[in-house]
C-alpha cells in the first residue's frame, strides 16, 4: 500500500518523484493529477509522455529503411519499361522525403538545433491511360516497406452528397499499417485519376453543384497542407456519433496521377504560340521530343487551365510527364520485365505440363493490335486473354505437350474478338 500523499489540503506528494506539489499553482495546467493510489505531478507525467516518444520514435526510426534513389531505381527498372524521368523523379522524392522525416525523428529525440525546414515534395505524375503511372507506385510498394494505399479520385464527393468523404483515403492508411497510427502517419498515398477533380464549369458553365470537383479539391487541400486530420476509423461517411482518430498527415507522401485528357494539345498550343514568329532560332525550340511526348513539358500553368485551384497544385511542387508507349515499350512490356505478360501466360500453361513457343511475328501482331486499340499497356492484357483463352480451356487434361503460336494464329483470334484492326485504327 503507497504512503498517504495527501500532506495538507493544497498540499501532495507525487507518488512517482516524492516532490511535494502545491495544488493552490495559478496555471491553466493542472499542476498533478490524481490516480487511485495517489497523485502524480506534471513533469513526471512530461517525462513520461517524452520517454513513450522516444521510444515510439526509436522504433519507427528502426521500421524505415532508407534506400538510396538508385536503389529503388534499379528495382523499379525490373518490372516497369521506359518512364525514366518517372522513375527518377519517384526515386529522389521516396528517399528525400523519409531521409527529411527521419532527420526530422532524430532532432526530436536528440533535442539538437532543428534545420531549416524542408517542405514535403508530393509528386504529380501525367501521362496517357496505360502508361505506367499507377504500375510505378504499385511497384515502389513492393520494395518500401512502408503502407501505402491506393485510392480513386473519382470516388469523393464533397461533404453531404453521395459519395465517399476524402478522409475515408486516411482511414484506407491506417488499415494498411494495421491500425498503427504513427506507422500509417509515415505511409504513401496515391490517389489516382486526379484529373476527374477538375472543376466542372469550364465544360458546363451552367452546372449548378460540383460535388466532386472544387469541393473535394478543397477536402484534398485539407489532408495535403499537412494538419491533423479527424478519420472515421472504418471510412466512408464522416457521422456524428462516430468516434473519430486524429491523424497527422504532415508526413505522409501524396503522389497523384492524371491522364488529363488534351493537355497536349494545350502544351504543344503552349509553345507554338510563345514561339512562332517571335524566335526564329530552331535551336530554342524543344527538341523532337516535344512532338512525341508533350507530358514532358506540362507546367503548373497548364493544369490550372484545367480547373484545378492553384493551392492545390502549389502542394503538388513536382510534376512528372510519362510519355505514351511507342513499339519498343510494348513490345518490351510483354516480355521483358520479371514479370512480363506473356510469362505469366506461359507459367500458367507450363505449369499443366505444355511448353509454349511464341514466334516473333505473333509478338509484332500482338504489338500491332496494342497500338491499334490505344490503351498503352492496358489492351496488352486484354488482347493476351483473348489469345491464350481457348488454348487454357482446351489443352490441360488433353494429350498436347507442346504449342507453337504464330502470327497467323493471333490475327485469327483477335479478328474474331475486335473485327478487323484497320477499323480499330481509324476509330482511335
Ligand atoms: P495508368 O498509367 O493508366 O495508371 P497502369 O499503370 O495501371 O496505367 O498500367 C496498366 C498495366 O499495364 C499495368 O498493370 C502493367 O501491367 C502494364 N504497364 C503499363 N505501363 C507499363 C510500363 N511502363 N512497364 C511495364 N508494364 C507496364
Amino acid at each position: 500500500m503507497p504512503h498517504s500523499t495527501q500532506q495538507t489540503h493544497h498540499q501532495i506528494i507525487c507518488t512517482l518523484c516524492g516532490e511535494s506539489i502545491n495544488l493552490n499553482q495559478q496555471s491553466l495546467i493542472p499542476p498533478a493529477i490524481q490516480g487511485v493510489h495517489g497523485w502524480v505531478c506534471r513533469s513526471c507525467i512530461e517525462r513520461a509522455h517524452h520517454i513513450l516518444n522516444q521510444q515510439r520514435q526509436a522504433t519507427l526510426q528502426k521500421r524505415i529503411q532508407l534506400h538510396p534513389p538508385k536503389a529503388i531505381k534499379a528495382y523499379l527498372d525490373q518490372y516497369v519499361i521506359g518512364q525514366e524521368d518517372a522513375k527518377r523523379v519517384l526515386a529522389v522524392s521516396v528517399y528525400n522525403h523519409y531521409k527529411r522525416l527521419l532527420n526530422q525523428m532524430h532532432q526530436s529525440t536528440q533535442h539538437t538545433e532543428a534545420p531549416p525546414q524542408i517542405e514535403k515534395s508530393n509528386v504529380l505524375l501525367v501521362g496517357p491511360t496505360g502508361v505506367g503511372k499507377t504500375y510505378l507506385v504499385r511497384t515502389l510498394a513492393q520494395f518500401l516497406n512502408v503502407p501505402i494505399v491506393i485510392v480513386d479520385a473519382t470516388s469523393f464527393t464533397q461533404a453531404g452528397y453521395v459519395g465517399e468523404d476524402v478522409e475515408s483515403i486516411l482511414s484506407r492508411l491506417l488499415q494498411a499499417a494495421n491500425w498503427d497510427i504513427p506507422w500509417a502517419e509515415c505511409g504513401i498515398v496515391y490517389i489516382d485519376e486526379i484529373d476527374k477533380i477538375a472543376r466542372k464549369e469550364r465544360d458546363n458553365p451552367s452546372i449548378t453543384r460540383d460535388v466532386s470537383g472544387e469541393g473535394v479539391q478543397q477536402a484534398l487541400l485539407k489532408l495535403l497542407e499537412g494538419s491533423t486530420v479527424l478519420v472515421p476509423p472504418y471510412g466512408g461517411r464522416k457521422h456524428p456519433e462516430q468516434p473519430m482518430i486524429p491523424i497527422n498527415t504532415q508526413h505522409i507522401l501524396f503522389i497523384a496521377g492524371g491522364a488529363f485528357e488534351g493537355i497536349e494539345q494545350l502544351v504543344r498550343a503552349r509553345y507554338r504560340q510563345t514561339h512562332l514568329g517571335f524566335t526564329p532560332d530552331q535551336a530554342t525550340l524543344p527538341s523532337q521530343n516535344l512532338l512525341t511526348n508533350p507530358y514532358a513539358y506540362v507546367t503548373h500553368d497548364d493544369l490550372r487551365h484545367f480547373g484545378f485551384i492553384p493551392e492545390l497544385l502549389g502542394r503538388f511542387p513536382i510534376i512528372v510527364g510519362l510519355s505514351p508507349l511507342n513499339r519498343t515499350m510494348l513490345r518490351q512490356i510483354l516480355t521483358k520485365p520479371k514479370n512480363a505478360l506473356l510469362k505469366q501466360y506461359i507459367t500458367l500453361l507450363e505449369m499443366d505440363g505444355i511448353q509454349v513457343h511464341i514466334s516473333e511475328g505473333a509478338i509484332n501482331e500482338l504489338v500491332d493490335w496494342a497500338e491499334a486499340l490505344g490503351l498503352g499497356a492496358r489492351a496488352l492484357r486484354t488482347l493476351l486473354d483473348t489469345v491464350f483463352l481457348d488454348l487454357m480451356y482446351e489443352l490441360p487434361g488433353s494429350q498436347t505437350q507442346r504449342i507453337t503460336i504464330d502470327r497467323r494464329f493471333v490475327h485469327r483470334r483477335l479478328t474474331q474478338r475486335f473485327g478487323e484492326k484497320e477499323t480499330l485504327q481509324r476509330a482511335a
